[in-house]
């Protein structure tokens, strides 16, 4: 028998949302994924309508859905895309293309870091020169170039494309590891400490990772679909499996898990002292040492000379 959806009554259903109870057409799917990132933002006052907002762009599904969303959610607002060239040989170019492909049919400005050109070393040059996992690498250079590139774009909120299966595993992980200062820090606002810091905002903390993928089938976005040659299994990806596999027999888990760990981390909030900053006297940035983690690697990389 046809399903019909449950908004519009009229349409053929395609998408299965069991957690709400739903089944929706392709354009009633949209709305509600447009509509949920609206509600997200007005929840937590992630920005006002007149800010202007930079939004950190991989080109991978959860980013590229993330500015296309912000962009109809709210069609007022001056939304910046930001994006950092790692310079990964037979991934990074066809992120970029993606990237200055969606930036043009949005007509939002775009910036770009390219790291091989500004600092002289690209992440596969990184990989060649150290061992050990280059995620963790990666990921102190992109926080820290996201900054500067907020600052070339004047642009003091900065979103990113965290979804709702990667925020409560990694929820999750802080919490058996006993990591509280972690968890403290991964609020859904994350306002600075010190200057030459961005608000950071996660307007996608309540879409769940698979309807990220299926808005930018609907819609119609350009994606990347290659993977990182770096991309490991993580803990965070196990925790995933084991998310999945309970949200099987409850369909509203992760959202159960995700309200509980929103009330905890305010309470972490209030009692856990975070570490004191200061001004790295490389870079000028907030840093917890004398030297910031990403000038420590700058420094590596400049005594190595991969050229
Ligand atoms: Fe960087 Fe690792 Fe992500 Fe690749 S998978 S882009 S190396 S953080």
């Amino acid at each position: 028998m046809r399903r019909v959806c449950s908004r519009c009554g009229k349409e053929r259903s395609e998408i299965n949302l069991p957690y709400a109870k739903m089944s929706l057409c392709p354009l009633c799917f949209q709305e509600f994924y447009v509509n949920r990132i609206r509600r997200t933002v007005r929840e937590f006052s992630m920005f006002k309508p007149d800010d202007r907002v930079g939004v950190a762009v991989s080109g991978g599904k959860d980013s590229v859905a993330l500015l296309h969303g912000l962009c109809k959610a709210f069609p007022e607002a001056d939304f910046v895309a930001l994006h950092v060239d790692l310079g990964i040989e037979g991934y990074s170019q066809h992120c970029k293309v993606k990237v200055e492909e969606l930036a043009r049919n949005l007509n939002v400005d775009l910036f770009v870091f390219d790291l091989k050109e500004e600092l002289g070393f690209s992440i596969s040059d990184y990989a060649r020169s150290r061992r050990g996992k280059v995620c963790s690498h990666c990921g102190v250079i992109k926080r820290h170039v996201f900054e500067e590139l907020a600052e070339r774009a004047d642009v003091k909120v900065l979103a990113t494309g965290h979804n709702l299966d990667d925020y409560v595993a990694l929820m999750l992980n802080n919490f058996f590891a006993g990591n509280w200062i972690q968890l403290a820090r991964l609020k859904v606002v994350l306002k600075p400490i010190l200057p030459r810091q961005t608000v950071k905002v996660k307007p996608l903390i309540k879409t769940p990772e698979d309807e990220n993928l299926l808005y930018c089938i609907y819609a119609d976005i350009p994606f990347r679909d290659v993977n990182c040659p770096y991309a490991h299994t993580s803990r965070l990806r196990r925790n995933r499996e084991i998310l999945d596999f309970l949200t099987k027999y409850n369909p509203n888990f992760k959202y159960q898990a995700l309200k509980r760990f929103l009330e905890l981390i305010e309470i972490l909030d209030a009692s856990i002292k975070q570490p004191e900053l200061r001004t790295c006297k490389v870079c000028g940035f907030p840093s917890s040492g004398e030297i910031c983690a990403y000038c420590r690697r700058i420094e590596i990389m400049v005594r190595h000379d991969p050229s």
